[in-house]
C-alpha cells in the first residue's frame, strides 16, 4: 500500500507547476468570461515561484514541503486565489507537520482541514460557484474511501473523478462569492475558474502518486 512521502511531495509540486502552465491560457480564458482574465497568470506565477523555493531546499517531513508552498502562494499571489489556496496548503501542512508518510486517513484530515481553512477565510458555501464546489466533494471523496480502507490510489482517482464533476457543475450556477459575483445571473453559463484550478491540481496530485 503506497504512501504520500517528502519525494512524491516534491514531485507533487512540480507536477502542479506543469498543469498550471500548460493551462495557463484556458485558466485566463475562463477568468476572462467571469472575472479579471488573471486566474491563469496568478496561478502560473505562484507555482513557479513555489517550486524554485522547494527545489532549493531539503526536507525531513512533508508538512514543510506544503508549508513552503502555502507562504510562496501567499506571498506572491495577489486576488483571491493566493490566498485561499495559500490557507488550504497551510492548514493541510499543519496537519501534516513532522510527517515522513501519509496515508489516504492522514491525507484526507489534512486537505479537510485544508478546505475549512478555505471556507472560514471566503465565507464560501457549496454552490457559490468557487474553488470550494470542486473541493468539497473530491474531499468527501477522499473520506468515504478511507474509511472503507481503500488504497490511496484508489481514494485520490475517485477524488478527482469528483472534483471533475463539481467542477462542470459550476457551469450553470450563478456566482455568489468573488468578482464573477459582480455579474449576477450573466455569470451563469460558464465554468468557474478557481474550481477548474482545483481539479487541475487534484490531477497533479494524482500523477505524482501514479493514479
Ligand atoms: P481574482 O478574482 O481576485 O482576480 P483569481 O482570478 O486568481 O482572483 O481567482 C478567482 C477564483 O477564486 C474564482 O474563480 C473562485 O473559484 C475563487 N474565489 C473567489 N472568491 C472566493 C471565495 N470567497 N471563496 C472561495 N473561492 C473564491
Ligand atoms: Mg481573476
Ligand atoms: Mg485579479
Amino acid at each position: 500500500n503506497e504512501h504520500l512521502d517528502v519525494t512524491k511531495a516534491v514531485a507533487i509540486v512540480e507536477n502542479i507547476k506543469e498543469i498550471i502552465d500548460a493551462n495557463k491560457e484556458f485558466l485566463t480564458k475562463l477568468d476572462s468570461a467571469i472575472g479579471d482574465a488573471d486566474h491563469g497568470i496568478n496561478m502560473s506565477r505562484g507555482f513557479t515561484k513555489a517550486l524554485e523555493k522547494v527545489r532549493n531546499n531539503q526536507y525531513n517531513d512533508i508538512g514543510a514541503v506544503f508549508k513552503d508552498v502555502a507562504m510562496t502562494l501567499m506571498s506572491t499571489v495577489g486576488g483571491a486565489a493566493g490566498p485561499l489556496y495559500g490557507t488550504f496548503f497551510m492548514r493541510a501542512s499543519m496537519k501534516l507537520a513532522g510527517q515522513k508518510e501519509a496515508d489516504l486517513t492522514l491525507l484526507a484530515q489534512a486537505f479537510r482541514e485544508g478546505l475549512q481553512g478555505v471556507v472560514a477565510l471566503g465565507k464560501a458555501q457549496l454552490g457559490d460557484k468557487t474553488m470550494v464546489d470542486a473541493l468539497t466533494p473530491a474531499i468527501e471523496a477522499l473520506e468515504a474511501a478511507a474509511k472503507q480502507g481503500l488504497p490511496l490510489k484508489e481514494g485520490l482517482k475517485r477524488a478527482l473523478d469528483m472534483a471533475e464533476k463539481g467542477m462542470k457543475d459550476t457551469i450553470p450556477l450563478v456566482a455568489r462569492k468573488g468578482r464573477a459575483s459582480y455579474l449576477g445571473e450573466r455569470s451563469a453559463g460558464h465554468q468557474d475558474p478557481g474550481a477548474t484550478s482545483s481539479y487541475l491540481i487534484l490531477k497533479a496530485i494524482c500523477e505524482a502518486l501514479g493514479v
